[in-house]
């Protein structure tokens, strides 16, 4: 036992588990999930193996979206008589895209302590990999699943001028990226990260037009898990256009040469050329 974790004091603890590789466990991870007095876990069986291979046999209970509310109030009552607890997910960082918001608020509305135990979450995994900003990012989970809340919801993120991170899953991986490619253009820069720490793990950028083309070609990458990166929209002199104009030229900047675009839009628009003409020289600049 490592850093005087040998007898736990009183807590909860949110403990990041790997997102596929299992030896990014943290050595303090399994230290923490041996000594405590119970885990709260998303999937108790999907969890029974990953303390299995670490020969761990701490006790483990059911904690997921369907029953937060319900065992929240269990669990701190716990923690008030001295004992520890554990919060795990399936795969990475509780809270992240995952159970536990409820239950660690509750804990610091009662003042109770609330002990991170960090490790690997698939987001910042990606963002370190790929080769995007990383100043500035915004953290966007799962994109809504159906087609018209996603669009909607996309468009919304325009503007963002921070690296955007998204979850997404297999099945809506073409249809998350096609819409992304509507909403953001099709000339934004975005990175694929697939299967992070696991055999076939692929990290592949480029256009958001070209990556839907690279998935749709090969259905090796529409398989597994993913993270979606795309490069924030460029922020230089972005002040005179509303997201609105924006919109209009990065359309037009697909089809038509600089001068065209800049020219059209203005025509659609009423804003003055040369501002279209400069927003749109540092978009290529930029991308
Ligand atoms: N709590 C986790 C974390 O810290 O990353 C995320 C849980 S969320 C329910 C699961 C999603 O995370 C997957 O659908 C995928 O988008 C992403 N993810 C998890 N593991 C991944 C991996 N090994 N490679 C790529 N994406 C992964």
């Amino acid at each position: 036992m490592k850093d005087g974790t040998a007898s736990l004091s009183a807590g909860l603890y949110i403990v990041a588990t790997p997102i596929g590789n299992l030896e990014d466990i943290t050595y303090r991870a399994v230290d923490v999930l041996g000594a405590v007095d119970s885990i709260a876990a998303e999937d108790t069986r999907h969890s029974r193996k990953l303390l299995q291979h670490f020969g761990l046999k701490t006790p483990l209970l059911a904690l997921h979206e369907h029953n937060e509310k319900a065992v929240s109030e269990g669990l701190l009552e716990k923690i008030r008589q001295g004992r520890s607890i554990a919060l795990i997910s399936d795969a990475g960082t509780p809270l992240m895209s995952d159970p536990g918001f409820y239950l660690v608020r509750l804990a610091h509305e009662n003042a109770l302590p609330v002990i991170p135990v960090p490790g690997v979450s698939a987001a910042i995994c990606a963002l370190s990999a790929a080769g995007l900003p990383t100043d500035r990012f915004v953290f966007e989970g799962f994109p809504p699943a159906k087609k018209t809340a996603r669009k909607h919801y996309f468009d919304d993120l325009q503007a963002e001028t921070g690296t955007l991170i998204f979850y997404e899953s297999s099945h809506r991986i073409i249809a998350s990226l096609e819409d992304m490619a509507s909403a953001f253009g099709a000339d934004r820069q975005a990175v694929i990260a697939r299967e992070l720490t696991k055999t076939f793990e692929t990290i592949h950028g480029g256009r958001l037009a070209d990556l839907v083309d690279w998935v749709q070609a090969d259905k090796n990458q529409q398989k597994g898990e993913f993270v979606v990166l795309v490069h924030g929209m460029p922020a230089a002199s972005s002040s005179e256009l509303s997201v609105e104009d924006e919109k209009v030229l990065l359309t037009l900047l697909e089809e038509l040469s600089l001068k065209q675009a800049a020219s059209l839009a203005s025509r659609i628009t009423g804003v003055g050329r040369r501002v279209f003409y400069e927003r749109a020289l540092a978009l290529k600049e930029a991308l």
